[in-house]
């Protein structure tokens, strides 16, 4: 069998991690459940993922559990009818968990507020009722402008409960970056608010509106709700802005739910942008909610005790299915952190775990990359004793972080789960679950119900060990449906470039125990004398030197070798840059990944170009080497 385009694989990584006794029996799914769950998905999907949609509740139940009759237009669950937020909200507050905190929030300042299920129930029925007031009906869309706040939970949830589609513009975009989404989306209501505080500055949101809204690039758009966050003097148009409390004042606390079809659109988030134009990608309220639930449960392996918190802003998909949705569809308390990592000073995060007592907390690698510049001692300052779960998503996870974040921060007790999926996936595919061993700088096996690979482009399996493509063979239920506003993506950028499959656009490789590596993005693969390497794995090990917190490795031209590879690297606090350490690192990467990978030069960088979701800016580097 032929293998075009296999990755060669050069770094190997032998640690292995076993789940402590402890954890394997206090754990809701533990590897013989494991092990039922992923023979009963592999011999009947749709039994396995109708077993998990029985746990929530429905208006009306489905008449097929998955359509693939017009494929890759897969539909879950047609002819259902539910809401996601009445299984969020409503369900919990006929139980127990109606006095339950469903939502702790802090603001940058120290300021903290909370919602119990029934208050945030309350809250959101006064603002769905607002909204059906301005006129929004089923099917219409609104623009979320808006940062960590209550009422940006409150907002995503209104809208749901009435129809609404609700899309979040990240509250770092510019008035340029609003403008043009809001001409993309096209929404009836746009929510912001007057300002918010982020690394000790006051941010004026909506100040952006108004530049964003000028000579009209929305022909919908009738109204613009202002939420009061940080008093500052904003200009209110008297036709066409509202005062969010002016909104919900009057109104009843009690809002009926839209009776939606299953897959009826709930909301549009584009992705990161990593590798060029964002794409608005659209959910629907049926099969998503399945999916999210169902693996925020299990990867979770959520208990009635916990507090969770899920650092990443709701204006990223992480935000959207684990900060959000995930926690309140399982009754959970869900945290919220307003401000900046670094204020004020570097040791926010391990106070606010230790504030709250926080037991799941599910971040990013580039956060804990940033953090770890700073070495232990923060971390050593706070009780991080209640914490029994680690989590990340978003980017490779080096080995090295890994570990920082296991020992520093889980003490070695808690299980770090690396999780890797997509704002198309809509939730987590490819992780470890807490029982689970782990290898660091692997995202261990598909969850069940999951069909992932590594193929070449003919969609042949590669073999263990060498790398390739990463694909998802079969639908599954939280899948995105459509992109916004091009008909052709399904089947142009995704189920047709190996056909027949799910092309995630990221490279991998499994080992002979079936786990997969991420060896970084399709289009960052490195071509170095004729030897295919994935970017991560260089990256990997530049940040494997005591020295360096975060690296990026691009090709760059060379006349004799094809290609060669530039790194740009930021060092650890008390690092020095200097000609010694630039050939020191040259010299770690030939140890550690063979004399194949020729680096060219490294950088040495104060800060890396990021993505609004802290991803590294890689194409942001070429263009820069480029021109
Ligand atoms: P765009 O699609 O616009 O280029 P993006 O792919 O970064 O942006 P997201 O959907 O937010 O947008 O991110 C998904 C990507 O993040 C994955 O395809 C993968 O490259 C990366 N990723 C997510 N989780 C992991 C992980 N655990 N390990 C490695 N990479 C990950
Ligand atoms: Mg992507």
């Amino acid at each position: 069998m032929s293998h075009p385009e296999v990755l060669d694989s050069l770094l190997h990584e032998e640690r292995v991690f076993r789940p402590l006794p402890q954890m394997i029996i206090e754990a809701g799914i533990n590897p013989q459940d494991l092990r039922a769950a992923r023979d009963r998905a592999d011999s009947d999907l749709c039994a396995y993922w109708e077993e998990a949609a029985e746990e929530l509740d429905w208006f009306t139940k489905w008449d097929q559990v998955l359509d693939d009759s017009k494929a890759p237009d897969y539909k879950w669950f047609t002819g259902a009818r539910c809401n996601i937020v009445y299984n969020a909200l409503d369900r919990h507050i006929e139980t127990v968990n109606k006095n339950r905190l469903a939502l702790i929030w802090e603001g940058e300042p120290g300021d903290s507020r909370q919602f119990t299920y029934y208050e945030l129930y309350r809250a959101v029925n006064r603002f769905a009722n607002g909204l059906r007031a301005l006129g929004v009906t089923k099917g219409d869309r609104v623009v979320l402008y808006m940062p960590q706040l209550p009422e940006t939970v409150i907002s995503m949830l209104a809208c749901a409960r009435i129809g609404a589609v609700h899309s979040l513009v990240f509250s770092g975009f510019s008035a340029k970056h609003l403008r043009e989404r809001i001409r993309e989306i096209q929404p009836r209501v746009v929510v912001t608010v007057d300002g918010f505080y982020r690394n000790g500055q006051v941010i004026r949101l909506k100040e952006a509106v108004d530049h964003a809204l000028l000579d009209s690039p929305a022909e919908k758009l009738e109204s613009v709700v202002v939420v009061h966050r940080a008093n500052v003097e904003v200009e209110m148009d008297s036709a066409r802005d509202y005062w969010y409390e002016d909104i919900v004042r009057h109104e009843r606390a009690h809002a009926s739910s839209e009776i939606m079809d299953s897959n009826d659109p709930l909301f549009i988030l584009h992705t990161s942008g990593t590798a060029g134009k964002p794409k608005g990608i659209i959910h629907s309220h049926g099969g998503y909610m399945v999916g999210v639930h169902r693996t925020f449960k299990w990867v979770f392996d959520l208990k009635p005790t916990d507090i969770f918190w899920c650092s990443a802003d709701p204006g990223w998909i992480t935000g959207h299915s684990y900060l959000v949705y995930g926690p309140l569809l399982a009754g959970t308390t869900t945290v919220m952190y307003e401000g900046h990592a670094l204020y004020p000073q570097a040791d926010r995060l391990w106070n606010i775990i230790s504030k709250y007592g926080v037991s799941i907390f599910y971040t990013s690698p580039t956060q804990i990359r940033t953090l770890m510049r700073f070495g232990h001692r923060y971390p050593d300052q706070h009780d991080l004793s209640t914490l029994r779960i680690l989590g990340a998503v978003g980017e490779p996870f080096n080995p090295e972080a890994w570990i920082w974040f296991y020992e520093n921060i889980g003490k070695s007790q808690c299980p770090v789960l690396d999780t890797w999926w997509q704002t198309e996936t809509g939730m987590i595919m490819i992780s470890p679950m807490p029982v689970s061993v782990l290898k660091p700088g692997s995202v261990t096996r598909a969850l069940p119900g999951i069909d992932a690979d590594v193929v070449d482009l003919e969609g042949n399996s590669v073999p263990a060990g060498k790398g390739g493509f990463l694909v998802i063979k079969k639908p599954w239920p939280a899948m995105f449906s459509a992109v916004l506003n091009d008909d052709r993506a399904l089947v142009d950028h995704y189920w047709g470039i190996i056909p027949g499959m799910f092309y995630a656009g990221d490279v991998a490789r499994k080992d002979e125990d079936g786990y997969f590596w991420i060896q970084g993005r399709a289009d960052d693969v490195l071509n170095i004398s004729g030897h295919r390497v994935g970017s991560a794995e260089v990256e990997s090990a530049l940040t494997s030197h005591p020295d360096v917190a975060e690296a990026v490795v691009i090709g760059v031209p060379d006349k004799i070798k094809g290609e060669v590879a530039k790194a740009f690297v930021t060092l650890i606090y008390d690092a020095m840059e200097s000609d010694e350490l630039h050939k020191e690192l040259v010299d770690h990467i030939h140890r550690e990944l063979g004399p194949i990978v020729v680096i060219k030069s490294i950088e040495f960088c104060d800060e890396l170009p990021k993505t609004s979701s802290g991803k590294i800016k890689r194409l942001t580097l070429k263009e820069r080497e480029d021109s």
